[in-house]
């Protein structure tokens, strides 16, 4: 069994098929989905497709690019939010200097913000960098032992990253990225330890090869596995196995409920 840590399966690229590609990625062995909020409004709605969907769970919080929807009432309404049992995670949150779709003074307050609401809570943080690299690694130094545990998410291989990535005993979420050709990390997964390993697919972006340039989905986390798994040259049984318990263990044993029959899937 396969779980993919990262997916954005509220997303509207989903809305003519949600079921089918659910069903889907169960026929490929992927027994959890984790579907992550990027708003205050799409976290109530991950909520709720979590809750109506078994193997299915969900992360709340406010992406960097919607950091200037921050708000003391965004705030409260997350920390509620946080409650829910199909919560597992806060997130996804972090800096993202690349596109600058809200002011960095704000990005850094959001987050900051998060970090502090996953403390209280006693949840992970899922944590997205982009060319912030410097600034999330400062955040994360300081907050990383605070809360449950950090994920870097899509996780680059910068190094400045990994090293307090390390030091904090953060997890690394691989997507497809890794089975691009262009890939020139200056980290490998080799050099994660594997009791820290994730994959997932960050879908409906970053598809790994051959769907690469296509819609992504949860069933392509075997791709992003199979790649794993040659770089780390492993099988692909033991790295499922590996970043199965490795996601439970974060997650928590919420996920060890699998997807249902596609018949009682929300769409
Ligand atoms: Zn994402």
């Amino acid at each position: 069994m396969l779980i993919d840590a990262h997916c954005h399966l509220t997303d509207g690229a989903f809305d003519p098929d949600r079921a089918a590609v659910l069903a889907r990625a169960r026929a490929a062995g992927v027994g959890h989905v984790i579907v992550i909020g990027t708003t205050l409004e799409d976290s109530l709605e991950t909520a709720a497709f979590a809750r109506a969907t078994a193997g299915c769970s969900a992360t709340a919080g406010v992406h960097p690019h919607e950091a200037k929807t921050w708000s003391a009432e965004v705030a409260a309404r997350l920390r509620a939010l946080l409650h829910d049992p199909e919560i597992v995670a806060v997130g996804e949150t972090g800096l993202d200097y690349h596109y600058d779709h809200s002011p960095r003074d704000d990005q850094r307050r959001a987050f900051e913000a998060q970090l502090a609401l996953a403390a209280e809570a006693r949840k992970p943080v899922v944590v997205h960098a982009r060319e912030a690299d410097a600034d999330v690694a400062g955040l994360v130094q300081e907050w990383g032992r605070q809360v449950p545990a950090i994920v870097l998410h899509s996780f680059t291989g910068s190094r400045a990253l990994f090293d307090v990535g390390m030091d904090v005993g953060a997890y690394f979420s691989f997507s497809g990225m890794i089975s691009f050709k262009n890939w020139r990390p200056s980290v490998r997964p080799s050099d994660c330890p594997t009791d820290r390993l994730l994959v997932e697919t960050d879908a409906p972006y970053l598809a790994p090869v051959p769907h690469r340039g296509r819609r992504n989905e949860p069933g392509y986390v075997r791709e992003v596995a199979a790649s794993l798994a040659q770089q780390l040259a492993q099988t692909p049984e033991a790295v499922a196995q590996r970043t199965t318990d490795n996601a439970v263990r974060l997650f928590g044993t919420r996920l060890a409920h699998a997807l249902s029959a596609p018949p009682s899937l929300v769409s």
